[in-house]
């Protein structure tokens, strides 16, 4: 099958390179030719342009830019290619795109791989980046069950696990396991900055070791990630912190009222419940 990757960079240039090693042919677009140039260079893709007429004779087209661009490309697709052309996305923000795009193009079927490293761009594609990871699709009632049928095909090749839901279900379900802890891994980063006493404040990160390490990492990554999951899925992340902080606030009523029996219960409920969301 010949397959085509607007935005050659981790996710694009990944998938790339499993298409490729399941002998489709890959065609790529980025924005830069020193990206497409790297991008046959790291058998990422058989060839790359920047110019998006390279996709016209693509059967399946992997939107794979920055979140923001996400649209725009699609509205630039639209005069190159043939309206058989199965196309979609792996935002990672699903109502916003969905929506835009579905009446732009009958063929549009959204997605979002749940993989990743803290990297980016093409030098920082992987092989089997997407084994045994979610993949998730969403289908709205008119998207074509062919289109639906062809990309799992495709991803059942990547060893992905599929999961389809409507696009607000997404959303809400990344909202609480994805964006909600970015915001409280930055929160709790920020609150630790503001120890008043200088000496104390340095003797609290030369402590600092495994249980901050878990617990800070996806706040101390990058701020634009952080800023699209805010700014595309508002609604969804604004009702998970609200549901956060009255948690926060009764853990620390319990506290304040000395209530170690039901502070006990309430994280052996967490400690129980925990493995429903990780291993
Ligand atoms: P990335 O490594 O920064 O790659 C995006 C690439 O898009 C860049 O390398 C850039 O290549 C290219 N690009 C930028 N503007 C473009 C344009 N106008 N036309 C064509 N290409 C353009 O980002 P990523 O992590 O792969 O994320 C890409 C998408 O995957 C995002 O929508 C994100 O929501 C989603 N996603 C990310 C993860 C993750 O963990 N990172 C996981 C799941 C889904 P140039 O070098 O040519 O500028």
């Amino acid at each position: 099958m010949k397959i085509g990757i607007v935005g050659l960079g981790l996710i694009g240039g990944s998938l790339g390179l499993d298409m490729r090693s399941h002998h489709h042919t890959v065609v790529g677009v980025s924005r830069r030719e020193s990206t497409c140039q790297k991008a046959v260079t790291l058998g990422c893709v058989d060839q790359a342009s920047t110019d998006l007429s390279l996709l016209a004779t693509a059967e399946v087209v992997f939107i794979c830019t920055p979140i923001g661009l996400i649209i725009p490309t699609m509205q630039q697709l639209i005069t190159v290619l043939p309206a058989n052309t199965i196309v979609t996305d792996v935002g990672s923000v699903k109502t916003p795109i969905v929506e835009a795009i579905s009446p732009l193009w009958h063929n549009f079927v959204g997605g979002h791989p749940m993989a990743g490293t803290a990297d980016s761009g093409v030098e920082a594609a992987l092989s089997n980046l997407f084994v045994q990871k979610p993949y998730v699709l969403t289908p709205t009632p008119t998207t074509p069950n062919s289109a639906v049928v062809l990309l799992e095909e495709l991803l059942k090749e990547l060893s992905a696990t599929i999961y389809h839901c409507t696009p607000q279900e997404h959303d809400r379900a990344v909202s609480w396991i994805s964006h909600l802890p970015v915001m409280v891994s930055s929160s709790l980063i920020a609150a630790c900055t503001d120890e008043a006493e200088p000496q104390v404040l340095k003797l609290a990160q030369n402590l600092a070791s495994s249980g901050f390490r878990d617990t800070s990492r996806v706040g101390g990554g990058n701020p634009e990630l952080g800023v699209m999951m805010a700014k595309y899925n508002r609604e969804a992340l604004l009702k998970s912190l609200e549901v956060y902080r009255h948690n926060l606030d009764e853990l620390k009523d319990l506290i304040e009222q000395e209530n170690w029996t039901d502070l006990a219960a309430k994280l052996e409920h967490t400690q129980a419940v925990r493995p429903n969301f990780v291993q």
